[in-house]
C-alpha cells in the first residue's frame, strides 16, 4: 500500500509559535507563577495534557470578563492568550489588575481583528463568514464592537439583509471553507455591489484545503487526524468526503480500523493545524503495518 503524508499535516505556523512560547515561559523562572492559559492552547487533548505537565493550567472565563478578573487577580501570575486571539477588553483589564499577559495570538488572526476594528471605526457594516461560537470568531466580533452579522450557512445568506445605502465589509474566519467563503462573498457582492470583500482565510488553510482535494481524488482512502473541536481539522475531513467518501476522521492511532484498508492501494494522511507530530507519527506507523 502506497502511503502519502500531506506536506502540510500538523501544527501550522501560528500553533507552532504559540506552543513554543508556552514551552519557553514554562521553563523561565522569571515568569510570574502560576501560569494559566485562557482555554485550550490548541484544540487537542493530548497537547493540552502535555502543557499541563509543564505546569501550565487551563482556565475558563465564566460570566463577564470584569468579574472574572476580580476573581482571579490574586490567583493568577501570568495569563496566556491562545493563537485564536481574544477581544480588546482583556488587555486593559489585565493591566488594571496587574496580571501579566503573554499574547500568542497568531499574527494572521491579529490582521483580521485589526480589519474588524478599522471597519467599525469607519461606520461600515461588518459581515463575518464564520462560526459565531468559535473562539477566534468571538474575538474578531469583539474587535468589531459586537456589531457584525454572521454568515455560517447557506440559510444565513437567504435571510441576509442590510441597509442598501450602508458601506459593507466582508471578512472571514481564518480557517473557513474556501468554497463556502467564495460562494457567500459572490452572493453578497451581487446583492450589494458596494460590499468590500477581504479574503481573510489564512494561506496555510488555503494550501491545506487545495491539497486535500487533490489527495482525495488520487487516493483510495483518506485519513484526517484532528480533534472534533478543531474547526480546521473537521473542515479538511468534510472537504475530503465531498470528493472521496472513503475519508475517515480520527483523533489518534487507536481509532484506525483495519477494514478501512481492505483492497486499498493508495492512502493519504492529513492532519489539522492543532495535531502534534507525535500523533501523526503513531498513525503513520500503524498504517504501515496494515
Ligand atoms: S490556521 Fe492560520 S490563522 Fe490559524 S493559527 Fe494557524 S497560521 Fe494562524
Amino acid at each position: 500500500m502506497e502511503i502519502t503524508l500531506s506536506q502540510y499535516a500538523g501544527f501550522c505556523e501560528g500553533v507552532e509559535r504559540a506552543y513554543d512560547i508556552v514551552e519557553k515561559i514554562a521553563k523561565d523562572p522569571l515568569v510570574k507563577r502560576p501560569i494559566f492559559v485562557l482555554g485550550s492552547l490548541v484544540h487537542n487533548d493530548d497537547v493540552v495534557a502535555k502543557i499541563e505537565k509543564m505546569g501550565v493550567q487551563k482556565i475558563h472565563v465564566e460570566g463577564p470578563l470584569e468579574d472574572f478578573f476580580e476573581k482571579i487577580k490574586n490567583e493568577v501570575g501570568t495569563l496566556v492568550i491562545t493563537a485564536h486571539g481574544i477581544g480588546p477588553k482583556i488587555y486593559e483589564l489585565a493591566k488594571k489588575h496587574k496580571v501579566d499577559l503573554v499574547d500568542t495570538t497568531c499574527p494572521r488572526v491579529i490582521k483580521v481583528q485589526r480589519l474588524a476594528k478599522a471597519f467599525f471605526d469607519r461606520n461600515t457594516q461588518i459581515v463575518i463568514i464564520g462560526e459565531k461560537n468559535h473562539k477566534e470568531v468571538k474575538g474578531i466580533y469583539e474587535w468589531a464592537n459586537k456589531k457584525a452579522i454572521f454568515i455560517e450557512t447557506d440559510e444565513d445568506l437567504c435571510g441576509f439583509d442590510v441597509d442598501p445605502g450602508k458601506k459593507i465589509a466582508v471578512i472571514s474566519q481564518t480557517t473557513q471553507d474556501q468554497e463556502f467563503v467564495d460562494r457567500a462573498a459572490a452572493q453578497i457582492s451581487k446583492k450589494y455591489p458596494q460590499a468590500e470583500v477581504i479574503d481573510s482565510i489564512c494561506l496555510t488553510t488555503h494550501h491545506r484545503q487545495t491539497e486535500i482535494k487533490q489527495l482525495a481524488e488520487k487516493n483510495d482512502v483518506i485519513i484526517a487526524i484532528g480533534s472534533p473541536e478543531s474547526a480546521n481539522s473537521t473542515r479538511l475531513w468534510e472537504i475530503s468526503q465531498r470528493v472521496n467518501p472513503a475519508s475517515y476522521f480520527i483523533q489518534r492511532a487507536s481509532e484506525l480500523k483495519s477494514q478501512w484498508f481492505a483492497g486499498c492501494k493508495k492512502v493519504a494522511i492529513t492532519a489539522g493545524a492543532s495535531t502534534p507530530k507525535w500523533i501523526i507519527d503513531e498513525v503513520l506507523e500503524k498504517i504501515k503495518k496494515y
